[in-house]
């Protein structure tokens, strides 16, 4: 490009006397710095300083989504990195735009998912003297401690450097998300184009295969041969890896049943032989050797010890995960494998040779049993057709969607409606189950669902609370202005758990936890073009969601739901603490 105006001729002996120098600038080179590697989605909000880096960047070929508010945009950018295993990138205005955005960057790094979150921030002179600028704040050093890496660009000939530092970080080891800092007037900065097209950088494998120590291998195959009643648990970091066909051939060739957790489900169908999907209780107390392959011991794991775990009886670990950190975290870990799921997965594949012996019958036939008795249970509830309806019959209808439509992507939040639909919903393929991460956060759903349509094109199925659709609800114009093949349900039952809770002063005002009764959601859609159905029984449901799908156009179906039904909390009311002086 050639720059016109004041910027124009700075130097002129690049091109003789009368040559004007090409210059760029640093909208320019930002943009052509995420171009080079490969960037093609932005999710952001519009705002000073970065409205006209967003529009050239859409001039220049790069999709730019504009949301409605920041933690929107960066929760579907969060959920872009987990899908890709490249940074999602999300774009933001100044101090509390930022802040909205760095919510969701903190829930990338929580979930060990590659994120980069771009945010315009003001003058530096004026911010570091504390002057008060307009949105003035030390973005850099908030953004520190909440991220994997936050890095400020400050001349526009370190734009190529930082951006290729951002994708590095965020991508290699473990993934994670990464703060970078662009001062708005780094925007405006000039410099010869030659010389700034040299100063880009691509990244060359930016996340590189870790290849675990032979005798860290060989250390773990023992531990897993001497078991009497293995469990493999896969997280959704053996999911990110996308390395798919190695996650079966282990799992199939060791013969060990395994548990998926939340967003593992589907890296195998759950219908698979081996799942010990529907006996995870009777697996997590009952195994001896655990071997986990990208998941952590975390709360959602108990920490791997107590009641759960059968204690006092002892289980050992066997524990994959590319971060060295991980290991013992919780409990000791008897044989750490370091190193990338793909790579560490394989050599125990190439290390249990053709003589691999399957696990003893009568553990695998007592998981079996376990695991048949709980599905005969369940399945006849799942038929009704009650009115109201309660979640088993709504989520039945959906678990047969679902059956019909395996590559369609099911979002999933709400306290009730997450849990119900974590352990009815079968699914078949990787990536397909999104729901609310190792923080149990909510709001993420509107962000997961645009980003899920945009990055895979496949439809979206989006099973909300009517509480989790609430804080990312105003996103439902975002999926109609880009026609996004999402179809939400939310179901509704009148509150947060439930909708019958009472206010215990006998004041007018509803309790803390009840909304406004029989709300329409669904008009909502309507609003802005979409299509909305109002729904009271599995039959209508099925119907609705089926049209949705087949129509591919947005759709918001308000699911009637008894507003009795669900509990506290959904699972884990357990770690609602409880008055010792008792409540009124
Ligand atoms: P879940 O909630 O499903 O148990 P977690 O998020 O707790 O999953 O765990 C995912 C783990 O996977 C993290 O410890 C992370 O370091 C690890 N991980 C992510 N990507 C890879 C990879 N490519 N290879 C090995 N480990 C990985
Ligand atoms: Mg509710």
């Amino acid at each position: 490009m050639t720059l016109s105006g004041s910027a124009q001729g700075v130097d002129e002996k690049a091109g003789g006397a009368d040559a004007p120098q090409a210059l760029t600038d640093g909208f320019h080179l930002l943009i052509d710095a995420l171009k080079l590697n490969d960037v093609k989605t932005i999710y952001g909000v519009p705002g000073i300083p970065i409205t006209d880096f967003g529009r050239m960047a859409q001039g220049a070929g790069i999709r730019v989504l504009s949301f409605r508010h920041e933690q929107n945009a960066g929760n579907a950018a969060a959920i872009a990195g987990y899908l890709t295993k490249k940074p999602g990138i999300c774009l933001t205005v100044s101090a509390p735009g930022f802040l909205n955005g760095l919510t969701a960057l903190a829930h990338a790094t929580t979930n060990c998912w590659p994120m980069i979150l771009i945010s315009g921030s003001s003058e530096r002179e004026i911010v570091d003297l504390m002057q008060g600028d307009y949105e003035e704040m030390d973005q850099l050093a908030i953004a520190k401690p909440l991220c994997k890496a936050a890095y400020r660009i400050l001349h526009a000939q370190d734009i190529g450097i930082g951006v290729a530092r951002a994708i590095r970080a965020a991508v290699s080891g473990r993934p994670g998300g990464v703060y970078l800092d662009i001062p708005g007037n780094l925007l405006g900065q000039v410099m010869d184009e030659v010389e700034g097209a040299k100063s880009l950088v691509k990244v060359i494998d930016p996340a590189p295969a870790q290849i675990p120590a032979p005798s860290a291998v060989e250390r773990a195959l023992e531990v897993i041969k001497g078991a009497k009643k293995p469990l493999i648990i896969l997280g959704k970091g053996a999911s990110y890896a996308q390395c798919d066909d190695v996650v079966r051939e282990f799992v199939e060739k060791s013969g060990i049943p395994y548990l998926p957790m939340s967003m593992a489900k589907g890296l195998l169908p759950d219908t698979h032989e081996q799942s010990a999907g529907p006996a995870r209780s009777l697996v997590l107390k009952e195994s001896d050797v655990v071997v986990m392959v990208g998941a952590r011991l975390n709360w959602l794991l108990s920490h791997g010890k107590g009641k759960s775990w059968g204690e006092p009886h002892s289980t050992k670990f066997v524990q994959i995960d590319i971060e060295p950190k991980e290991m013992d975290s919780n409990v000791e870990i008897a044989a750490p494998l370091v190193g990338d799921i793909g790579s560490c997965l394989s050599a125990l594949v190439g290390g249990m040779g053709d003589d691999w012996k399957a696990p003893p019958k009568e553990w695998t036939d007592a998981v079996k049993a376990k695991k048949d008795a709980n599905v005969a249970r369940m399945a006849s509830k799942l038929q009704n057709n009650n009115v109201p309806m309660d979640y088993n019959g709504a989520l039945g209808a959906l678990k047969n969607i679902i059956k019909e439509r395996p590559d369609a992507i099911l979002v999933n939040e709400g306290a009730n409606t997450l849990d119900f639909a974590r352990s009815i919903i079968d699914m078949y393929q990787p990536r397909k189950r999104l729901d609310v991460g190792t923080w149990g956060v909510m709001g993420v759903g509107m962000g997961s669902a645009i980003a899920a349509a945009v990055e895979t094109g496949k439809p979206v199925l989006a099973v909300e609370g009517d509480s989790a659709f609430g804080f990312s609800g105003m996103e439902v114009e975002t999926i109609c202005r880009y026609k996004l093949p999402v179809c939400i349900v939310v179901f509704n039952n009148n509150g947060i758990y439930r909708g019958t809770d009472v206010n215990q002063s006998g004041g007018s005002d509803v309790a803390t936890t009840v909304f406004v009764e029989n709300s329409r959601y669904d008009l909502m859609m309507e609003a802005f073009g979409g299509v909305g159905v109002h729904v009271t029984n599995p039959d209508e449901l099925t119907r609705a969601v089926n049209a949705a799908m087949d129509s591919g156009k947005p759709t918001l179906i308000n699911a009637a739901i008894d507003p009795a039904a669900g509990k506290e909390s959904g699972n884990i009311g357990s770690l609602n603490p409880v008055s010792v002086v008792g409540k009124k």
